[in-house]
């Protein structure tokens, strides 16, 4: 974890080694959002102010900012090179861009947070993997499009994992669980428990990525440091940023 900066966030080493800017910041990274919806004028700001101080803490504050609200299904979009700069995106869980000049962010609380590294065309990409994108294949699909629109070869893709909630915290329902298979359960007092972040390394793996790095702290176990919904109960959500 890096406190050298004014907010804390954990890193991934094989980005790092890459030296790619990117943080899983934690809690206290924006403990004072508070969502409302709709958005008054003040936490409006408050947004921004926060979306900057993530950029500063990573050193890429010069970058423009697009920001992911996840809609908690599986939809992709590439912005390409030339992506409009300074703009919510509020219909996807995964994006793609081969900018230099952008910082991708999303928030999450339990769903799987998944940061995307190409070096040879300098690709960034981010994925929210809630258990929906999860059944929908998001993660694999969004290695496929990346193969498709660049020609890159996956074993090149780094695939860092964040906090998420574990396979013994994440309790499902039957409708749920019945999507997934046995191997990504776990069934305790009769009660079904689901390895999201399994079945999303296992996905990469699938879709030809080899270097994945993971950072195994379960949100769920974590209040300290993360925000976890299904602990919690919470509006709030920690940040994700790569840029
Ligand atoms: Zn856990």
């Amino acid at each position: 974890m890096d406190k050298s900066k004014t907010l804390s966030y954990f890193t991934s080493p094989l980005l790092s080694k890459h030296g790619v800017p990117h943080g899983f910041f934690t809690r206290q990274a924006n403990e004072h959002i508070v969502y409302e919806n709709p958005p008054s004028k003040k936490y409006m700001d408050s947004a921004v102010d926060n979306r900057k101080s993530w950029l500063r803490a990573i050193d890429i504050d010069d970058h423009g900012f697009v920001f992911m609200e996840c809609a908690n299904q599986d939809k992709i979009l590439d912005l390409g090179k030339n992506s409009p700069f300074n703009i919510t995106l509020s219909d996807n869980d995964a994006v793609l861009t081969n900018s230099d000049q952008i910082a991708l962010a999303f928030t999450v609380a339990d769903c799987v947070p998944i940061f995307l590294f190409e070096p040879g065309q300098r690709i960034i990409g981010i994925v929210h993997a809630g258990w929906k994108g999860t059944n929908g294949g998001i993660a694999k699909r969004t290695i496929e499009m990346m193969i498709e629109n660049y020609k890159i070869a996956p074993k090149n893709v780094i695939a860092a994992i964040g906090p998420a909630i574990c396979g013994k915290c994440y309790e499902v329902k039957n409708d749920v669980g019945d999507l997934f298979a046995k191997k990504y359960k776990n069934i305790n007092n009769g009660k079904i428990y689901l390895d999201l972040v399994r079945a999303n390394i296992d996905q990469l793996k699938k879709a030809g990525v080899k270097q994945i790095d993971r950072i195994d702290i379960c949100t769920f176990e974590n209040t300290h440091l993360f925000y976890s919904y299904r602990k919690e109960n919470t509006p709030k959500r920690f940040a994700a940023v790569i840029g």
